[in-house]
């Protein structure tokens, strides 16, 4: 017997149908013997359509005030979830709770739509359990001190899951989703993608880092640093399957880097729009200027991911850095108002229409070479890199946004990541 985490995402939790799949689902868990948790996002849509409504009432939300209420409106998605996914487990003649983030509680900081998991009461959920009982836990929120409803930002049920699996040291936190493991690239951009048996810890976080949605960073950053088994699987397989082999299926998330050794140089190819360029033209290029131009990006809480310095030509330079499209109208009103007059720069621009793709593997760190294919397979696309990254085991390129999906397609061709031919 063994106590598992189980997260299903919207997809999964689509309809009352498939609702009803994981709930048989879980009951052939529990009937085999296992003490079973599961943390099921919002119905498929549903955050979106939630977020659109008060879009329509508040298209710019800027205050705390109107953030606090955007999470307590955003988590009602998962309230909804959990109380179906009880119901369903009810009717399969299992006993089943379900609790929201705060019941539970999962305290969180006080970042609306960003908060972050600072602890997790395990008392109820343990006693559940020792009763006899499935528990189920709404993803993607928590509590802050105040008693105040937060998010864990889009994508968030990921970290719920891996986070209480954390917290009640469970054996496996098993996330289930539309696809059926992690693979060298979105299978959606890339129908040649290969999905990938294992992937090492390391890589996965870089993958999630730069963009690849299948999990959510923190999640990764979790499953790192309580070591929880953590692996990816489909929830549309049948739902009768058996469990041996459901339980081996997918892609799990490794902790040895050793086993890597052997395996390909780049793992997977990560690609994320949503980051917005801006360009300071014709800055004075002397000490402190960097922290002149970023210094009060960074006051007003705007991310700052790619920079780039120019080499200076009487005496001038030109610097661009990217910050998340959220924040980018926000950013370049700052520059514009404050920013250029205080440094005498000649001009600022904003390009909205960028996207950065990066290649990853841990291989990288001991191969050279790695970061020139890439530049080539790009300039015989004739693709032009706007910006360049680079980490130990990442080489990111800022293009335009709409070579995209070819720039992922010709690198992941250029790397040799598609499925062996039959
Ligand atoms: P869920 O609602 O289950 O959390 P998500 O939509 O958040 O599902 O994540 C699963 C999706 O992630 C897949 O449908 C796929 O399109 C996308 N994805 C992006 N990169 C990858 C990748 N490298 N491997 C697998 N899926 C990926
Ligand atoms: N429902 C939330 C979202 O759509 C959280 C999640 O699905 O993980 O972002
Ligand atoms: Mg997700």
């Amino acid at each position: 017997m063994a106590l598992i985490v189980h997260k299903y995402g919207g997809t999964s939790m689509g309809s009352t149908e498939r609702i009803r799949s994981v709930a048989q689902r879980v009951a052939k868990w529990v009937r085999a013997g296992h003490q079973i948790v599961v943390v099921p996002s919002a119905m498929s849509g549903e955050t979106n359509r939630l977020l659109g409504l008060a879009k329509e009432l508040m298209p710019q939300v800027n205050t705390a005030e109107a953030m606090r209420e955007l999470d307590a409106l955003a988590a009602t998605g998962e309230q909804v979830s959990v109380g179906l996914l009880a119901l369903a487990l009810q009717a399969q003649g299992l006993q089943a709770v379900s609790y929201g983030g705060w019941q539970v509680p999962i305290r969180t900081d006080s970042a609306y739509t960003k908060a972050r998991i600072t602890s997790i009461d395990d008392t109820r959920v343990r006693a559940d359990l020792a009763a006899g009982k499935v528990v189920v836990i709404t993803g993607f929120q928590g509590i802050d001190d105040q008693g105040h409803v937060t998010t864990l930002g889009r994508g968030g049920s990921d970290t719920s899951a891996v986070a209480v699996a954390a917290a009640l040291k469970a054996a496996e936190c098993l996330i289930y989703t539309d696809v059926d493991g992690v693979y060298t690239t979105d299978p959606r951009i890339v129908p040649e993608a290969r999905r990938l048996s294992t992937i090492s810890f390391e890589e996965m976080l870089e993958l999630a880092s730069q963009g690849s949605k299948v999990l959510q960073i923190r999640s990764v950053e979790f499953a790192g640093k309580y070591r929880v088994p953590t692996r990816v699987l489909s929830s549309f397989t049948p739902w009768d399957i058996p469990l041996d082999e459901e339980a081996v299926s997918g892609t799990l998330i490794t902790f040895e880097e050793d086993e890597k050794m052997e395996q390909a140089v780049v793992a997977g190819i990560a690609f994320n729009r949503d980051e917005a360029k801006i360009s300071i033209i014709g800055v004075p290029d002397k000490p402190g200027i960097a922290y002149q131009l970023l210094g009060p990006v960074a006051d007003a809480n705007i991310d700052v991911d790619v920079i780039i310095q120019n080499v200076s030509h009487d005496g001038r330079t030109d610097f661009s850095f990217t910050v998340h499209r959220n924040d980018y109208a926000r950013a370049l009103d700052l520059l514009k108002a404050k920013v250029l007059p205080a440094v005498g720069a000649a001009d600022v621009r904003g390009d909205a229409k960028i996207c950065k793709v990066s290649i990853v593997g841990i291989g990288m760190k001991s191969h050279v070479g790695v970061a020139a294919t890439m530049f080539r397979t790009l300039s015989e696309e004739g693709i032009n890199i706007q910006m360049i990254t680079t980490s130990e085991i990442k080489t990111s390129v800022v293009i335009d946004e709409k070579y995209m999906e070819l720039a992922v397609r010709a690198l992941h061709k250029a790397f040799g990541l598609e499925r062996p031919a039959a």
